[in-house]
């Protein structure tokens, strides 16, 4: 059996996001078995980081309530569960989580750092009954029953990127080594519209992988970066099931949009998990 488990200690990032550029500051703060990982904002609102709480997934995932909306929370929620932390409260000032490098990395780096601390009471898993097929257009998702969190990526983008495929299980070592460090990436002619359109405003060469026609205009972090930070969006998507994930998922040039969908339509209904959940 594994337990619950929450951070050591509370850490602290503060920073420009990637599409508003405004600052955000976030405190992540250890909390007891039982209370999942939560959001706050602005010191007025706090819910679970559910998939009913999804307002907006054209560019990020955007969670809120009550007129409250915090942008891009899949890289630090990626970091959160793939790095073992069922438990802790993210509390953020700010309209955007700061983007950081792009990547998970930072997220990662810091819980390793602050270490976490094992609860004493049994890790709330989602485990399906069977398997789930969700379709958008040529997009595909699917989640299947497994003995442990695994992911399997196919993406398929236009030249310099092409069609890629990583196979990730999920496990905290191999989270923090191959899938966290991965940065968001983008193809030139976008980003120059994006820019154009004022948005991506907080998006550089630091915290960007950028194709042009020839290639990416620095150098990668893996052959394969943005199969990978697809992984790790993913995983920050299937945070929202309010429960550690067992099972495979198999995912066809998907996005923020279908893994939303398919978290909100997986996700055990009734409120809060309280046990061993078996849904489908
Ligand atoms: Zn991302």
């Amino acid at each position: 059996m594994q337990y619950q488990t929450t951070l050591r200690d509370a850490i602290a990032f503060e920073g420009p996001g990637l599409h508003t550029g405004q600052l955000g500051s976030v405190r992540v703060l250890p909390a007891p078995a039982g209370h999942g990982l939560r959001f706050r904002l602005d010191g007025a609102v706090e819910f679970p980081a559910r998939a009913e709480y999804v307002v907006d997934t054209v560019r990020a995932t955007v969670v809120g309530k009550g007129g409250h909306a915090v942008s891009t929370v899949e890289h630090l929620l990626s970091a959160l569960l793939g790095c073992g932390v069922d438990n802790a409260l993210i509390d953020v000032e700010g309209p955007e989580i700061p983007v950081e490098d792009g990547s998970a990395k930072v997220f990662a780096d810091r819980i390793g750092t602050a270490g976490l601390a094992t609860l004493h009471e049994a890790r709330v898993r989602w485990i399906p009954t069977e398997t789930r097929v969700f379709h958008d257009g040529d997009k595909v998702l699917i989640v299947a029953p497994a003995p442990a969190f695994r992911v399997r990526m196919i993406v398929d983008y236009r030249p310099p990127v092409g069609v890629q495929y990583v196979d990730a299980a999920i496990t905290p070592d191999a989270y923090r080594t191959e899938i966290a460090p991965n940065r968001t990436f983008g193809f030139q002619d976008e980003i120059d519209d994006l820019i154009r359109r004022g948005l991506a405003k907080g998006g550089t060469l630091d915290n960007a992988v950028v194709f042009g026609p020839n290639g990416p205009l620095a150098p990668l972090r893996s052959p394969d970066e943005p199969a990978r930070h697809k992984v790790l969006d993913l995983v920050g998507d299937f945070a929202l099931l309010g429960a550690y994930p067992q099972c495979e998922v198999v995912a066809i040039k998907s996005g923020h949009k279908l893994h939303c969908t398919a978290v909100r339509e997986l996700s055990p209904h009734g409120g809060e998990p309280s046990a061993v959940s078996a849904t489908s």
